[in-house]
């Protein structure tokens, strides 16, 4: 099972991307949490990451793409993986072909959680506050909900045209949302 999972800052794409992972044996792999984890540790390329993250715009496609191919070349992609967080532009989709091309692989589906804006907010905020990362603040959460309509909302639209998108109701509970994610995908595989 090789998947994608998207949707605007907020719309709990971490939350949901470990139950799924879990639920079919494959990595969660989090553009975001490696470059925080990148971050923490005062890496290259972590300090590079960092000034783009604080100020809540995207990466350089790049650093991204670099980051990405390395991760996918690793041994336990093997069995599928989810992607969460990537790819974010237009420019990063045609990336990802050529990566999942060269190593013959291709992606099953592609789970967009929809979410109500402000109600996101008041989630990022909460987010904040239990832990602490900088881009939360509520400046820097509106600049990421802009830079999500502008760059990776269009993306939807490429899954979609290539039949394997799946949308789902990000509101709710937690294990509804989840729920509604699994009846989706087990259709999708049939
Ligand atoms: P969220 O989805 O809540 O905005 P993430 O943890 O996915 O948060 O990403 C945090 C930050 O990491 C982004 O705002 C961006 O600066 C950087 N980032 C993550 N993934 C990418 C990507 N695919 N391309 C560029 N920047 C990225």
């Amino acid at each position: 099972m090789r998947l994608i999972i998207m949707g605007p800052p907020g719309a709990g794409k971490g939350t949901q991307a470990a139950f799924i992972a879990e639920r079919f044996g494959i990595p969660a792999i989090s553009t975001g949490d490696i470059f925080r984890a990148n971050v923490s540790q005062g890496t290259e390329l972590g300090v590079e990451a960092k000034r783009y993250m604080d100020a809540g715009q995207y990466v350089p496609d790049e650093v991204t793409n670099n980051m990405v191919r390395s991760r996918l070349a690793e041994d336990d992609t093997a069995p599928g993986f989810l992607l969460d967080g990537y790819p974010r532009t237009v420019a990063q989709v045609h990336e990802l072909d050529s990566m999942l091309e060269e190593s013959g692989r291709s992606i099953d589906a592609v789970v967009v959680l929809t979410v109500d804006q402000d109600e996101v907010v008041q989630r990022l905020l909460q987010r904040a506050l239990e832990q602490g990362r900088a881009d939360d603040t509520e400046d820097v959460i509106r600049t990421r909900q802009q830079v999500y309509a502008d760059e990776t909302a269009p993306l939807i639209n490429v899954y979609r045209e290539r039949g394997c998108l799946v949308e789902i109701d990000g509101m709710g509970q937690v294990d509804e949302v989840t729920s509604r994610i699994f009846d989706a995908l087990d259709t999708t595989k049939g």
